[in-house]
């Protein structure tokens, strides 16, 4: 069993495994075999030691007078495939070839954006902790999870779900369980869960729709932009 500490410091995953359960059960032969090499990627680092861990509660932090002015410490890496992070360290990456690697930096400028623009909270711990994004994480994982420390994206089977940077109100919702860990620090399970997922969901949905309103007004907001990771796959994932 695992203790309280592991519910409120754990992985946050986009998926949950009941997903990926479903698809091992009722997909294709390859889906089935990439849910299930999904599933065994997650296990031990959902059950296993929680290495990755938020820090401590930031409740003592309040204190602080918020800067005048902040700036984005964000790197993104490639894991090359592999399972070891957080692999090599991509330089330049708003230039790169590599869709992933854009949109894995744009997806975690966005989220420090709206917090700082909007709420004026200096990234996930409102000290200007740094934003580490790692690509090619393992090979055809259908995954995106926030261990912690660092955003960690899977490429996607390539049938079901797409390349897991495609859609930016991920990262706001998988960053977002940082920011509810510093802050209130709910516990991962049952009603309080829900409503960390909850507000994962807000927020994520608000990153998106801050990051496409340069060009329009903050109001604007159709519904489709608030359908969660609709990018993502050929299944609406709202309810996740
Ligand atoms: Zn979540």
């Amino acid at each position: 069993m695992q203790s309280p500490t592991f519910y409120r410091r754990g992985m946050f995953c986009i998926l949950p495994p009941h997903i990926l359960h479903e698809i091992a059960k009722r997909g294709t032969q390859a889906q089935r075999d990439l849910a299930l090499d999904t599933l065994a990627s997650d296990h031990p680092i959902r059950f296993g030691r929680a290495t990755y861990q938020l820090m401590a509660t930031g409740a003592h932090k309040l204190v602080a007078p918020a800067p005048a002015t902040v700036e984005a410490h964000i790197t993104i890496y490639d894991a090359h495939h592999r399972t070891r992070l957080p692999g090599s360290v991509v330089s330049n990456p708003t230039i790169s070839n590599d869709p992933e690697v854009k949109e894995a930096f744009a997806g975690l400028l966005a989220t420090f954006n709206l917090y700082w623009e909007v709420f004026k909270r200096n990234s996930i711990d409102d000290h200007g902790m740094p934003l580490i994004g790692s690509v090619h994480y393992s090979r055809h994982y259908d995954n995106a999870f926030f261990n912690g420390q660092q955003m960690v994206f899977g490429d996607g089977d390539g049938q079901i779900f797409q390349r897991f940077t495609i859609a930016i109100d991920i990262m706001g919702h998988e960053l977002t369980h940082g920011v509810t860990g510093d802050t209130a620090n709910l516990t991962y399970q049952g009603q309080s869960g829900a409503l960390n997922e909850s507000i994962s969901d807000v927020f994520g949905a608000m990153v998106k729709q801050y990051s496409a309103s340069n060009s329009r007004p903050w109001s604007y907001c159709p519904i489709r932009r608030w359908r969660r990771g609709n990018r993502l796959a050929d299944l609406t994932l709202i309810w996740l």
